[in-house]
């Protein structure tokens, strides 16, 4: 720390240019508690994580009155959110932007420790699992999960090196993509990316699909991307997300209406709570909140 202020001291003029160098040291102090407070998340797995070599059965959830906030100076986002998702089959969490959505994945990947309560996953408590072990249990897709430089197999095996052809083949049926990989002009060896074919936004999101499952997650998180899709897209993504829900749990943050209905049960979160739990159909009859959600599509963030 001592040689850090050293060297800001260093870098700042002595004479006529003390403001600025007073912005510079708090820009310095600021860096250095960002460094202190990713020192003091949990740490990562210090081996690269692997295709899950153990079981691949799929795992459930539950969340009893979980409390989290993100800082002890921060508002509390979770505030004793309670919630079951059972292994297998489609679960949606849907609610107005800010509700505690994604903060419910980010708990779930460990990116956070919550402060009450207790998680579990497949009947465990989140903090007795290795971290390795979680995370390679779990698939995560971002919200517009972003294609990489490079070509399209190599996007699809980054996260799973040791994927044969077969199962390779196996993921781009399921997501749908294989339509795709005969259109492109050196199929899986196309370079996409921002250097070569742009994909859709639809095509994205099911590449992200595809790069997870190759993982053989036991728990798929989707955090759907909220730009519109054209109906042929739309439709595929249904069909995808109703395959892998036959086959692992997956849990999604619903954007769309198509995705809701299908879901098997939802959790309707509002203000870092639950606020309603069931289909869909018996949402509309008993949630206001649902109900204006569904007549606007959803779409919202
Ligand atoms: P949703 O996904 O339902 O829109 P989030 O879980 O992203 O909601 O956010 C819930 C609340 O937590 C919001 O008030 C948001 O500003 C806050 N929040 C989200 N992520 C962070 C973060 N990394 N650090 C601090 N606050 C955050
Ligand atoms: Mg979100």
């Amino acid at each position: 720390l001592i040689a850090f202020l050293l060297y800001l001291f260093y870098l700042v003029p002595p004479i006529g240019q003390l403001v600025q160098g007073g912005v510079q040291l708090q820009q310095g102090l600021a860096a250095l508690k960002r460094i202190r407070e990713i020192e003091e998340l949990p740490a990562e797995p210090t081996e690269p994580v692997r295709v899950a070599q153990g079981s691949v059965e799929p795992v459930g959830v539950t969340f009893e009155d979980v409390v989290f906030r993100y800082g002890d100076d921060r508002p509390i986002v979770h505030d004793g959110v309670t919630f079951e998702v059972p292994p297998g089959g489609l679960t949606a969490l849907v609610g107005p932007s800010g509700a505690g959505k994604s903060t419910v994945f980010a708990l779930l990947e460990r990116f956070y420790d919550h402060q009450g309560g207790t998680i579990r996953i497949g009947g465990r408590d989140i903090r007795d699992w290795p971290l390795g072990e979680l995370r390679a249990a779990l698939g995560y897709v971002e919200q517009d999960a972003p294609v990489l430089a490079g070509t399209l197999r190599e996007n699809l095996l980054f996260a799973a090196m040791d994927a044969t052809d077969e199962e390779l083949r196996r993921a781009l049926a399921r997501t749908r993509l294989d339509d795709l990989v005969a259109r492109l002009p050196e199929g899986l060896e196309t370079a996409v990316g921002h250097r070569g074919v742009l994909l859709s936004g639809g095509e994205r999101q099911r590449v992200a699909i595809a790069r997870a499952l190759l993982r053989k997650p036991r728990l798929l998180l989707l955090d759907e991307a909220t730009s519109q899709l054209d109906a042929v897209n739309e439709l595929r993504l249904r069909e995808v997300i109703a395959e892998v829900a036959a086959e692992t749990t997956v849990l999604v943050i619903a954007h769309r209406l198509s995705t809701v209905t299908n879901a098997d049960r939802i959790v309707v979160m509002e203000s870092g709570g639950v606020r309603a739990v069931g289909t869909h159909d018996e949402l509309v009859g008993l949630d206001d909140l649902y109900r204006e959600l569904a007549a606007t599509q959803f779409l919202v963030s």
